[in-house]
């Protein structure tokens, strides 16, 4: 018997019976003789405590406990599983990094692909690196970094997966210039609803290409990426200004977006822990070691408290896992594992002002929590060209997240901020703004629809082209 069948048998002996109890057991009545024998090179468990692991997520706001977890050792594998899944109309979703905040990557009695598994840098370019989907932005940075390049576009957090954030597009500081993670992406390799492996790129199965990225993993499960790659400057220097008021904030924030004097531009509105709100412009500017960038014209003719400014300078590593810090301060208040009720979405240019002063007028300190934010800050959609990252159509928009860290894990306190979140999504819905589909409350198909708009009909035809079975990522409730 040669090693490869060997393998293959054992392997197949300890999924065939793992999928036994899975289909003996109450879970999911399902005839034996459905789907045949599941045989896989990685596991394939249906142990509680694996099902309960994937039943959360960063949100912590929602739970369903799939039938059963798999932890694939290839993208074949994954076909296999889909397949299998396919022949007994079980649902499927992919885990990256589970970083969702309302329930995105889990399913009630169906199967979690653990995607993790799968998170291989496979060869980096010269202008280009190729990845396995389940690989973490951190890890890609590290890799691509010691050939001194990096992403385009990095998200503010880098423990999130490549395929997590492929699925709703992954905007970050330099997505003015540069568009979304999605706008970054050479080719992909997907395997659809339909337990077949494709590969797609703007030339080659473009319908899928398109369908996939900011798809909320609707159409396929993406295995491997081809992302491009840029020279990474050696070092950032970064820029915290600080302001009474939005009005103020904000007309220095259109004035630095116009002359396009940084290379990242972020801010944020901050609770100042007496009722009411600190004004933040955050910004940097990229350098190499010979041409640092001279403080004084950097920030002349703003008007912000220069008393309070805050400057540092970092190393272009130091300032893409600068998150990190963060992460590591909830963790030590023990406000990382609290549920995390996020509503992010994208204003108008030309009504920001007025929609973020309402929102603002209704909300308290305690809404947000003492470590929470509004990142609010402009951003050109030039560099936006994904079909299906939905954002305002307008020259110039405003990210409006309420990035809600509450201290309590009351339930009807959370139950109460979810509900919140919807009235606020109305209201900036109503205003012209569009949600990023990274937030906590429940929609609808019919939102869905209103959501995607004209784009719809894209990811509709996408899905029922590659996904007819509609058995891929439930938690949206898309379809
Ligand atoms: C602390 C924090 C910071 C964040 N910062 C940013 C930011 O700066 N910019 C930004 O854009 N977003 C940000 N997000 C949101 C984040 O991009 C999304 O929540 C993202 O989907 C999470 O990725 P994940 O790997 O953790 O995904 P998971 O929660 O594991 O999955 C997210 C969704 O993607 C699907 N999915 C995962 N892998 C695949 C795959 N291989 N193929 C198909 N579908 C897949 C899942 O089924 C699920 O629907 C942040 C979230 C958190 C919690």
């Amino acid at each position: 018997m040669t090693p490869d069948r060997r393998m293959f048998l054992s392997a197949s002996v300890g999924a065939t019976a793992a999928a036994a109890s899975l289909t003996s057991g109450s879970l999911i009545p399902v005839r034996a003789d459905q789907g045949g024998e599941l045989a896989l090179e990685g596991s394939f468990s249906c142990h509680p405590r694996l099902r309960a692991a994937v039943a959360e997520d960063f949100g912590g706001l929602i739970h369903k406990q799939p039938a059963a977890v798999s932890r694939p050792a290839s993208s074949a594998d994954i076909v296999r599983l889909m397949q299998w899944a396919k022949n007994r109309g079980l649902k499927v979703a992919a885990r990256g990094q589970g970083h969702s905040i309302y329930g995105r990557a889990q399913t009630e009695g169906g199967v979690v692909i653990d995607m993790s598994a799968i998170g291989a840098i496979r060869h980096v370019g010269p202008d280009r690196v190729v990845v396995d989907a389940g690989a973490a932005w951190s890890s890609v940075l590290e890799v691509t970094l010691a050939q001194g390049l990096t992403p385009p576009v990095l998200t503010n957090y880098l423990g999130l997966s490549v395929g997590g954030t492929i699925a709703v597009g992954g905007i970050g500081a330099a997505s003015s210039r540069q568009g979304m993670q999605t706008d970054q992406i050479i080719e992909l390799d997907v395997v659809t609803g339909e337990g077949k492996q494709l590969t797609c790129s703007a030339a080659s199965n473009p319908d899928l290409f398109d369908g996939v990225r900011a798809g909320l993993g609707q159409c396929g499960i993406v295995t491997g990426a081809t992302l491009r790659l840029a020279r990474a400057p050696e070092r950032v220097r970064r820029y915290q200004l600080f302001y009474p008021d939005l009005a103020s904030l904000m007309a220095d924030q259109r004035r630095v977006l116009a002359d396009q004097r940084f290379d990242q531009l972020q801010g944020a509105v901050l609770p100042d822990g007496k009722g009411g709100w600190r004004y933040q412009l955050e910004a940097a500017v990229s350098y190499d070691r010979d041409a640092a960038p001279d403080d004084k014209a950097v920030l002349s003719a703003l008007s912000d408290d220069r008393g309070a400014a805050v400057i540092a300078d970092l190393s272009y590593r130091e300032d893409a896992l600068a998150f990190a810090k963060f992460e590591a301060l909830l963790r030590s208040k023990g406000q990382w594992f609290n549920p995390q009720p996020w509503l992010l979405t994208f204003l108008r240019g030309s009504n920001a002002q007025q929609v973020a002063g309402e929102i603002l007028a209704r909300l308290t300190n305690d809404d947000i929590g003492p470590f929470g934010r509004i990142t609010y800050y402009p951003l050109f959609t030039r560099a936006f060209h994904t079909p299906l990252v939905r954002v305002p159509d307008e020259d110039i928009i405003f990210p409006f997240n309420v990035v809600r860290i509450p201290p309590s894990k009351d339930p009807a306190t959370m139950e109460l901020m979810v509900a919140q979140n919807r009235l606020l999504y109305d209201l900036i819905r109503k205003a012209g703004g569009v949600l990023y589909p990274v937030s906590a409350f429940p929609m609808s198909r019919y939102d869905w629809k209103d959501h995607y708009g004209p784009s719809w009909s894209r990811l509709d035809e996408a899905k029922r082209r590659y996904d007819p079975g509609n058995l891929l990522t439930p938690g949206y409730n898309l379809f």
